[in-house]
């Protein structure tokens, strides 16, 4: 069974010793379940905490908010695939809105970075999502289209190997969230361009973030284009990240 993914983007929030006190409380009330692993994407300095802190919990993967495509040199304040290894990160998030749009990153600099993930074993949480303008001028499908361009060259093989998050961009940290329909939508087109690319379905989960809480994931969660969410703002208080984990799917 393709496991859902509940995955926390802790973005510039929650330092190591904060880390090791969220991780344990988290811990307190988390109960496996068999259809679903939680991710946490801390920043780099609580990597290795919570890597540590969940060692041996099989359904918990770590890790790590951005990456260089280096292997290493003089790049001052960046973080290498295999650095971010070292620490305990299996996964790595690539592509999120912020880094386009605060940082500038480009689709070339987002492919480039899903190469090194792949080359050194983690694997890429690839974002993508359109602004409000872009959706109000229909464009989403289009925009979302060209920024999976970045894994048009790999393998049938490699493409197994990345998870994809539909975050619009008008839904990150605002409040407003796409329906479970408009998702769908999006998901299902996300879906046929890598079916079209050689890839079973099922294969890739896709995961919906935007706003996700506690008092509207249950009805993301439980539309079936959806394999899981990637949260924000709602995944830095440990009792309700684990509530949110917890969630029921109809
Ligand atoms: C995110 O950072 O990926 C995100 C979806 O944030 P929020 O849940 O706060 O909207």
């Amino acid at each position: 069974m393709t496991h859902m993914i509940f995955a926390a983007n802790w973005k510039m929030h929650v330092g190591a010793d904060s880390a090791r006190a969220f991780v344990e409380q988290f811990l307190s009330k988390h109960r496996p379940l068999e259809d679903r692993d939680v991710w946490f994407f801390p920043s780099a300095v609580a990597l290795e905490a919570v890597a540590r802190s969940t060692d041996g919990r099989r359904e918990i993967t770590v890790g790590v908010q951005n990456v260089h495509w280096e292997p290493k040199g003089a790049f001052t304040g960046e973080l290498s695939v295999s650095m971010a290894a070292e620490s305990g990160a299996r996964a790595a998030l690539v592509g999120h809105s912020e880094r386009r749009h605060v940082f500038g990153e480009t689709d070339e600099e987002t492919g480039r970075k899903v190469k090194a993930l792949l080359e050194g074993g983690l694997i890429p949480m690839l974002c993508v999502g359109e602004t409000i303008d872009q959706r109000e001028g229909g464009e989403t499908l289009s925009v979302v289209e060209r920024q999976l361009g970045v894994l048009g060259s790999l393998h049938t093989e490699e493409l197994r190997h990345v998870v994809i998050a539909y975050e619009p961009v008008w839904a990150i940290g605002t409040g407003s969230t796409a329906t479970p329909a408009d998702a769908a939508e999006v998901h299902a087109h996300i879906r046929g361009w890598l079916t079209d690319r050689g890839l079973e379905r099922g294969v890739c989960r896709i995961l919906y973030g935007g706003s996700v809480k506690l008092n509207n994931i249950r009805t993301l969660v439980s539309e079936p284009e959806i394999d899981g969410v990637l949260v924000g703002g709602a995944s830095l208080d440990p009792l309700s990240w684990a509530a949110m984990t917890q969630t029921p799917i109809d």
